[in-house]
């Protein structure tokens, strides 16, 4: 990692804007303003620009604690709007004779709010949904009201399952089970001959190719979903024999989310092409082509085949997908089928973002501590001052390993009783004094050994985050996925200090320490120092984490009762004076609700909690108002957010 902050150069604006990159992941949806505030732009060019800063000020004026989501519900159907005028264009280039017909997979974000929001939006364009469970089909078919309407029926299914889509088929849905293994397809005939419907019937083509990056094993030989060429064959002889041929409406197949490399797409759509022109040419008449999700999204603004990033833009993905498509269809003269995607990432990534508010900094390095050394030192606290003193002539490498060797001897002596705290303390102070210089002078140069790498790395802040990194950002744990993230303020100052961010939970892991950068990736993210005000209290500060709004909102868990955070939907408005307004505020679990998830009665709490208190005022160890009081905050504290409040 290099030091981007180059304290020579100027800071402004466009420095802030290229040092987090905000101009090339924020797709203009977010910005810096004038007055260093991180900005949305929901509807990029087209409309208001919301100042962060303001919207958590009104949250803050409405009770919110912190952290907390703000969903821009705008961008959700500017995403909508995007990704069905991309296949639109792309329709019209290539006199491609099919339709574009999306779906949303709920599974990548099941808020009620966003799929209402989602389905809404995507009126014009007949926008469907896919659902990949009973839970979801359930949500799906009561939200989906519009008659002809799509939802497509991934996952594995059973007599449940089937009876509830087949019963969406009778209200006039276009309900299509795709068919993830063979014998799902005789559960589907026999229960569909029961109700007396013809079922729709999508079978999952297991390709060769498969995705690259962390998502690729959705994809290849060894998917857990799809049929193989043989058990194509077999479903397609199970078809004719029924007399079902007809129901085959539609040929899918899925390589994996967040795919990065155009390449995986072409390959993956000539070759599904293929099987839907030879399926259509053994008497098929399949209507629909299901191209799957993965189209992804450039967290890390690089326009490469990075994990973290995508290196097509989305014309590029729709061009590759109706070209292609069409390409193969002419080659072998079958008709052009509509084409289905279920783009989830894509869709709802960049409409959430967390706020999360540092209320604290463990510095390694702190300039002027307060440390005086006199002449007469402990040897080791000598030695070091003395390579402090010489830095500048010394090998700089060989200086680190001195001092690291001096520190290790005062960690041996110490255990040994033969070191007092003081003295360690000063050792300690040092050593990190040499390291920073030892550091610095490795700047700019073309390679940098590793140790130095690592020292650079233990020499960076820990900014204590009122968040919980299992809770909000799971992938980051699971993965190591890589999310834009910066501060939301004070961007019209340069940051001067490098760390890391921890969060509240106990457990090592409760970190972030892996961030976005244009060619690699960082180990630490400027920051500003913290600021205090006139009563020595810590400012406010800030820290946005962004494009979170696909899979974090569900897979979020409870670790150490951390529940989830406290939202708010931002819609524009040109009527408000502002250009938005903070319509809805969900508000996260309360301590209750989270102890109710592992089985606590929040009364049976209460009655326990009653029951001692009780017997400490007969045993006198308390008094009776002392007592009361306490109750009264032990119950009153049920109904608090789980999170740190400030
Ligand atoms: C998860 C999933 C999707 C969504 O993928 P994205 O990469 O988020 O667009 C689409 N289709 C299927 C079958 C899935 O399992």
């Amino acid at each position: 990692m290099s030091n981007p902050i180059d304290p020579a150069q100027p800071w402004d604006l466009q420095t802030a804007r290229s040092l987090y990159n905000i101009n090339r992941w924020g797709a203009k949806y977010f910005d810096i303003n004038e007055a260093g505030h991180v900005v949305a732009t929901p509807l990029q060019e087209a409309g208001a620009s919301v100042d962060i800063t303001d919207v958590i000020e009104e949250a803050k004026g409405r009770g919110l604690k912190f952290p907390v989501l703000i969903r821009f519900q705008d961008i959700l159907r500017n995403r909508v709007e995007s990704i069905n005028t991309a296949f639109r264009n792309s329709i019209t280039e290539f006199n491609y004779q099919g339709s574009y017909r999306g779906v949303f997979p709920i599974k990548v974000n099941q808020l009620r709010e966003v799929v209402e929001e989602i389905l809404e939006a995507g009126k014009p364009f007949n926008f469907g949904l896919e659902v990949g469970s009973k839970p979801e089909l359930f949500a799906g078919l009561a939200l989906q009201n519009q008659i002809g309407s799509l939802i497509i029926c991934n996952g594995y299914k059973d007599a449940g399952f089937i009876k509830m889509a087949i019963l969406g088929q009778k209200l006039g849905k276009k309900v299509i089970m795709v068919v993830e293994k063979l014998e799902e397809l005789r559960q589907i005939i026999t229960i569909s001959k029961q109700l007396g419907v013809e079922p729709s019937v999508g079978i999952r083509a297991r390709l060769h190719s498969k995705g690259a990056g962390k998502w690729a094993e959705s994809g290849g030989e060894n998917a857990k979903f799809g049929l193989s060429t043989s058990e194509l064959l077999a479903a397609t002889e199970m078809l004719k024999s029924e007399g079902l041929g007809q129901c085959f409406k539609l040929l899918h197949f899925h390589i994996g989310s967040q795919v990065p490399d155009i390449l995986t797409v072409k390959k993956a759509v000539q070759e599904a092409s293929r099987f839907y022109a030879k399926l259509f040419k053994m008497g098929f008449n399949i209507e629909y082509m299901d191209v799957g999700g993965g189209l992804g999204v450039d967290y890390d603004g690089s326009r490469s085949a990075f994990d973290s990033s995508t290196n097509y833009t989305l014309q590029e993905y729709t061009n590759d997908i109706v070209y292609y498509v069409g390409d193969v269809c002419n080659a072998e003269k079958v008709p052009h089928p509509h084409i289905i995607s279920e783009s989830g990432r894509a869709i709802v990534a960049h409409h959430s973002m967390l706020v999360v508010e540092v209320f604290g900094a463990i510095e390694k390095i702190r300039s002027g501590n307060g440390i005086h050394y006199t002449e007469n030192e402990h040897p080791l606290v000598k030695e070091l001052l003395d390579i402090r003193k010489n830095i500048s002539k010394l090998n700089k490498l060989e200086a680190y390993h001195d001092a690291l060797e001096r520190k290790d001897d005062a960690h041996h002596m110490f255990t040994l009783g033969m070191l007092e705290l003081p003295d360690k303390a000063k050792i300690e102070n040092l050593y990190w004094d040499i390291g920073q210089e030892v550091v610095q002078s490795f700047k700019g140069q073309a390679y940098i050994p590793e140790e130095i790498v690592k020292l650079e790395d233990s020499l960076g802040d820990q900014y204590l985050c009122n968040f919980s990194v299992f809770q909000s950002l799971l992938d980051h744990w699971a993965l190591g996925q890589l999310f834009p993230i910066m501060p939301l303020s004070k961007l019209n100052e340069r940051p001067t200090r490098e760390g890391t961010l921890v969060d509240i939970t106990c457990d090592s892991d409760g970190q972030i320490n892996k961030f976005i950068d244009l060619r690699d990736v960082r180990d630490t993210l400027p920051l500003h120092k913290l600021g205090t005000n006139g009563n020595g209290q810590q400012e406010p500060y800030y820290i946005g984490i962004f494009l979170m709004g696909a899979y974090q909102d569900i897979m979020g868990d409870l670790h150490n009762l951390f529940g989830r955070v406290n939202e708010v939907h931002v819609f524009l408005d040109p009527d408000e004076p502002a250009g938005y307004y903070v319509e809805e505020i969900i508000e996260g679990t309360t301590i209750g609700q989270a102890l109710a998830s592992v089985q606590y009665d929040e009364n049976e709490l209460k009655r326990r909690m009653k029951a001692q208190i009780d017997e400490a005022i007969k045993s006198d160890r308390m008094k009776p108002s002392e007592a009361m009081r306490l109750l009264d905050d032990y119950e009153r504290g049920l109904k608090d957010y789980t999170y740190l409040t400030f």
